[in-house]
């Protein structure tokens, strides 16, 4: 059975309770959990899915993760995911729900945490569309999974949940779904086609010098003054290595060396961040950072090799053009002019492990979430990248106007989804495991850090 109603007239004729959705946004808010950790959010999931009785649900999969299927009837399977964890950030919105919340990191040390990402406006959105799917299901025949990832921030969220056996959980989607909340225009919702968020590669890069006490820099090999100068050379891989025009970020995120004013220590570690849309790009960069590191060392006189440990990489998300063709109109019905064009987004996802893992088509589409008053002000005094907040910094927050669009947003695709003719399932598509990928479901399990009670 077709749905009986275009997607857009489905869900404007659907009940929404934006105050139950709203409420559990800033519960979320105010109970931030690190990655890894999301046990008090998990089980607030858990709960709220009990709401939802006809749900099939699945909890503790590759740590935090939870999946809810509905079967209603023969169709397609349509899989929309929402990620849950939040950051080490001192939350400074000012808001009477912002979070004071604080959690033991995997070092042990006591760190505030915060939904700087807006992952907790992505799970009660989700909440909002599950509420507009179950309600309207004599309108649509199929099976819908709500995919509730945990660990998205540290990369490894997905590939836990998928060799941790999501693939013998859920039934194989025919087609997977994702959003992102940004900094625009509220309610802006924003999708193209092709790569629109870019690969990452996370690698810790460990320097080796000899300490020495402060007095005596000639009985060192300073691995500080070492850093910094392989942090300024480093900012030559992408302006004077790759070609001008191709994107790629090569950022040097944390330094830390020594722990005393009177000595010089022995060792310095670096963590980067690099990403790229196109892999001969990473390639060319890598060769670089790594060409650029073993001469500085040499050339300060460290007597052993840097060492290079590659902590995650991500691919880039590519969104299907079939996928985006099906469902951008019904966005432009239901959104009219606030359904524009995606420009590529240089942040990384971990969302398109979870298609691949099936060998599903997807589409990830971003909602803009800044005040509109805000916005225009800034734009008018040229001060867009000064003045609002980008995602992890203390002060980003979802206007609560924009819960109904991401919710209402994720219920339209979905829908749209639920009314196409899929193609069959390719033969290999179980070919691609998250084992292929290094991950290891037990520790990923291990991974979980000791969590504050919730204040
Ligand atoms: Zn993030
Ligand atoms: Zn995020």
């Amino acid at each position: 059975m077709p749905l009986t109603a275009p997607p857009a007239d489905i869900v404007a004729d659907s009940v929404f309770d934006q105050e139950w959705v709203t409420g559990l946004y800033k519960d979320l808010h105010q109970h931030p959990e690190l990655s890894g950790a999301e046990e008090w959010t998990a089980i607030r999931i858990g709960l709220e899915l009990r709401r939802f009785p006809d749900w099939e649900v699945t909890t503790g999969i590759g740590g935090h993760g939870i999946t809810a299927v509905l079967r209603n009837g023969k169709g397609p399977t349509v899989l929309f995911r929402a990620d849950f964890d939040g950051l080490p950030v001192a939350e400074n919105t000012g808001v009477n729900y912002a979070s004071t919340h604080s959690q033991l990191d995997s070092t042990g040390q006591r760190v505030p945490t915060m939904h700087a990402c807006g992952h907790d406006a992505h799970t009660s959105s989700a909440f909002g569309a599950l509420s507009i799917i179950d309600s309207t299901r004599d309108k649509w025949q199929g099976t819908v999974v709500f995919l509730f990832q945990p660990a998205e921030e540290s990369s490894i969220g997905a590939h836990g949940m998928v060799t941790d056996g999501l693939r013998s959980i859920i039934p194989r989607p025919d087609v997977c779904l994702g959003q992102h909340v940004v900094p625009g225009p509220a309610g802006q919702v924003l999708s193209a086609p092709g790569p629109v968020l870019t690969s990452s590669t996370t690698l810790e890069i460990t320097l080796f010098g000899r300490g020495a006490h402060a007095s005596m820099p000639h009985r060192a090999v300073d691995p500080v003054v070492l850093a910094a100068s392989v942090v300024m050379k480093l900012q030559t891989v992408v302006s004077r290595e790759l070609p001008p025009g191709k994107f790629a970020v090569v950022t040097v995120a944390s330094v830390e060396a020594g722990k005393a004013n009177n000595v010089i220590p022995d060792t310095a570690r670096l963590a980067l961040s690099c990403r790229f849309y196109e892999e001969p790009m990473r390639a060319r960069a890598l060769d670089a950072i790594k060409r650029i590191v073993r001469s500085e060392a040499a050339a300060a006189g460290c007597e052993r090799e840097p060492d290079f440990k590659f902590l995650g990489r991500l691919d880039a998300t590519d969104n299907d053009a079939n996928v985006f063709s099906l469902v951008r109109p019904h966005f432009d019905d239901f959104f009219g002019e606030d359904s524009l064009d995606m420009e590529p987004w240089t942040a990384s996802e971990d969302f398109s492990v979870i298609p691949r893992a099936f060998g599903a088509p997807y589409l990830f589409w971003t909602v803009g979430i800044t005040p509109r008053r805000q916005w225009n002000r800034a734009e008018q005094a040229g001060r867009l990248d000064i003045d609002i907040p980008t995602n992890h910094n203390p002060g980003f927050l979802p206007d609560l106007s924009t819960l109904p669009v991401t919710s209402k947003a994720a219920a339209v695709a979905v829908l749209g989804c639920l009314g196409h003719q899929w193609p069959d399932a390719p033969a290999n598509w179980s070919v691609d495991t998250g084992v292929a990928n290094g991950m290891d479901a037990k520790a990923v399990r291990r991974a979980r850090v000791e969590t504050s009670p919730a204040n």
